[in-house]
This record gives C-alpha cells, sequence and structure tokens, in this order.
C-alpha cells in the first residue's frame, strides 16, 4: 500500500488538527521510511521476483526491524513520547497510532510475510495484492475519503495553502498508479533509493500544510 498510508494521515488531521499533515505522513511512513536505509544497509531483505503477488513484485523476505508488529508499537511508543509535550497528550496518540497503521494496511495487502516479532517465524498477510481491482478500488477508496476529510476540514490562508497540498495530492495519486501498473523496479537499490525520495514529499506536505488552518 502507498496512498493508503497517505489517507490515514489526511484522515488523521481531521482529529489532531494542530499536528501537521506532513509529520502525520511522515508517521503512517514510518515503516516505509526505516526500510530503504535498513535495506541499502543490509540489515533487511527484499528481492525482486515477478509474480510473488500479483500486483507487487517485491518479495519481502525479512524485514523485522521495520515491519513487525511489536516494533511498529515500539516506534508508535516512541513517536508518542517525542511528541507528547509539544503537541499533547491527543495528538502524540494520534501520532503513534499513524505509526501502527501501518502494520494493519500492510497485514491487508501483502502476502504472509508481516512479522509478528522479531525474528519469531510468525508472518501474517491478507494477500489483497493478489486480487488487483479490489486493492486498486479499496485503497483509492480510502485516499478519496483521506483527502475529502482533510480539504474539508481544513482551508488554505494563502496561494500555497490553497495548491501545495491538493498538487501533492496528485501526485502522489500519479505516482501510485505508475507504480501499480508500470514494469518491476530495476533493482533493489533503485526501489531502496525511490522510497527514501518520498522524503521530499513529507517536507512538501509540510510547507502546504503550515499554510492551512481549521476550516
Ligand atoms: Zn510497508
Amino acid at each position: 500500500m502507498f496512498v493508503g498510508h497517505i489517507a490515514v494521515a489526511l484522515a488523521a488531521k481531521r482529529v489532531a488538527p494542530r499536528t501537521n499533515f506532513g509529520l502525520l505522513a511522515l508517521a503512517t511512513q514510518w515503516a516505509d521510511t526505516l526500510w530503504p536505509v535498513l535495506v541499502l544497509l543490509g540489515v533487511e531483505r527484499v528481492e525482486i521476483r515477478p509474480g510473488v503477488t500479483v500486483m507487487t513484485p517485491l518479495d519481502f523476505i525479512s524485514y523485522p526491524w521495520s515491519h513487525s508488529l511489536l516494533m511498529l508499537v515500539v516506534w508508535g511508543a516512541l513517536a508518542y513520547a517525542a511528541y507528547r509535550r509539544g503537541g499533547g497528550r491527543r495528538d502524540a496518540l494520534v501520532l503513534a497510532a499513524c505509526v501502527v497503521s501501518h502494520w494493519v494496511l500492510d497485514w491487508i495487502t501483502h502476502r504472509p510475510d508481516m512479522p509478528l516479532i522479531p525474528f519469531v517465524d510468525i508472518k501474517l498477510g491478507l494477500g489483497l495484492w493478489n486480487h488487483p481491482v479490489a486493492e486498486v478500488v479499496l485503497e483509492g477508496a480510502m485516499y478519496l475519503a483521506g483527502a475529502w476529510l482533510y480539504f474539508t476540514g481544513t482551508r488554505g490562508r494563502d496561494a500555497v495553502g490553497r495548491w501545495a497540498v491538493a498538487v501533492l495530492v496528485v501526485v502522489l495519486a500519479a505516482i501510485w498508479l505508475a507504480s501499480t501498473f508500470g514494469p518491476p523496479p530495476p533493482s533493489v537499490d533503485a526501489v531502496a533509493w525511490s522510497a527514501l525520495a518520498a522524503l521530499v514529499f513529507f517536507g512538501w506536505a509540510w510547507w502546504g500544510d503550515a499554510h492551512r488552518e481549521p476550516a
């Protein structure tokens, strides 16, 4: 899942209106931000194997630190502890929930490769990636619902506020569709570096959201 995670961040802005959308997006995508770093360092492993699921050719061999349920709860708790003082209890709880939500959405889409606990051989996944129509409809609907909640809950104070997040939402949808229907990636390094490049989008989200206010 890609824009499905962003959908959670867009919706979360409704319950944590004082927290920047860029931070909420980083929280929902924390697992996929940490993961490419660990892949490039050789700590976690992925292979490109077309056919491993109908929709994605990525075979997630091992990713205990970025994608086990236990570690995402730990990362969520750390996010809560770090943000509580500045953001308040409620917003910190929302931020932590965003971090953990990544596991739940990946569990729905991935084949049973999602670890519960690092280095314990219990792996789960409902495998929605083997059902492309249902996956695209569900993820697309989540994204539209998240965008609707975000844009009806906030309004732009100026031109940047009116346009920056709106353009970003369209760009991310285009990237999602291109990667969903495009050819498999050329190498694991290319996958990792393009996942890391998503950091630019969190900065873009931060910039645009800082120019918006509760509607
Ligand atoms: Zn993930």
